[in-house]
């Protein structure tokens, strides 16, 4: 019964699936009962104290985040994605050191999921107070129609609502994967890395 438990429990992790939750299960218990132990740990007190950052709302043991407390940002930018580990992913790239506000998803308005589901009103406070320091606002939504229709709709809502801050709006660039071939990219993808292109200023 317990094992049982154990791999219906597993299952809810995405990705597993019912030979993956059984593997899974039938090894913590026959050779990793310490570092189950461990797991088993790690995951009730990360569960139990990480809660939203009161200003950008990514995840964060703190009441604000790491980086809305840290002095070292640049406040001039602000990126909006959609989940918490959007920001995981842009912060490994090391090429941005602005300030970001997590949404919570994207516009679904087919599921019922409007802006107040994802947070606009939260996005509309925090812009009344920093709108003075903004100069640019990165739409960093996922490239789906969802997450385009996201963006679009942000951008139009900034640009309606701080007309006079002059607060420049820009979306991610959606390119060819680093060592990708042209001939095997989707057109979309393709059509997107031609738009999206920049100017070289040297070679
Ligand atoms: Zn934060």
């Amino acid at each position: 019964m317990l094992i049982e438990k154990l791999i219906h429990s597993l299952r809810y992790l995405p990705g597993v699936g019912p030979k993956s939750a059984q593997r899974l299960a039938y090894y913590l218990l026959q050779h990793g009962k310490e570092k189950g132990l461990e797991l088993a740990d790690s995951l009730r007190e990360a569960i139990q104290k990480t809660s939203h950052c009161k200003r950008c709302h990514t995840l964060s043991e703190n009441e604000f985040c790491n980086i809305c407390s840290s002095n070292k940002r640049n406040h001039e930018q602000l990126c909006i994605v959609e989940t918490p580990i959007d920001v995981l992913a842009i912060e490994q790239t090391s090429s941005y050191h602005g300030l970001y506000f997590v949404l919570m998803g994207h516009l679904s308005p087919l599921d019922g999921i409007g802006p107040r589901e994802i947070g606009i009103t939260e996005l509309t406070n925090l812009l009344a107070k920093e709108s003075n320091l903004l100069k640019e606002i990165i739409l960093a939504t996922n490239p789906t129609v969802e997450g385009e229709a996201t963006a679009h709709y942000i951008v139009n809502l900034i640009q309606e609502k701080y007309k006079s801050n002059e607060i420049k709006c820009s979306r991610i660039a959606h390119g060819i994967p680093m060592g990708g071939e042209l001939e095997f990219i989707d057109s979309n993808t393709l059509a997107k890395a031609i738009l999206g292109r920049v100017v070289i200023d040297e070679f």
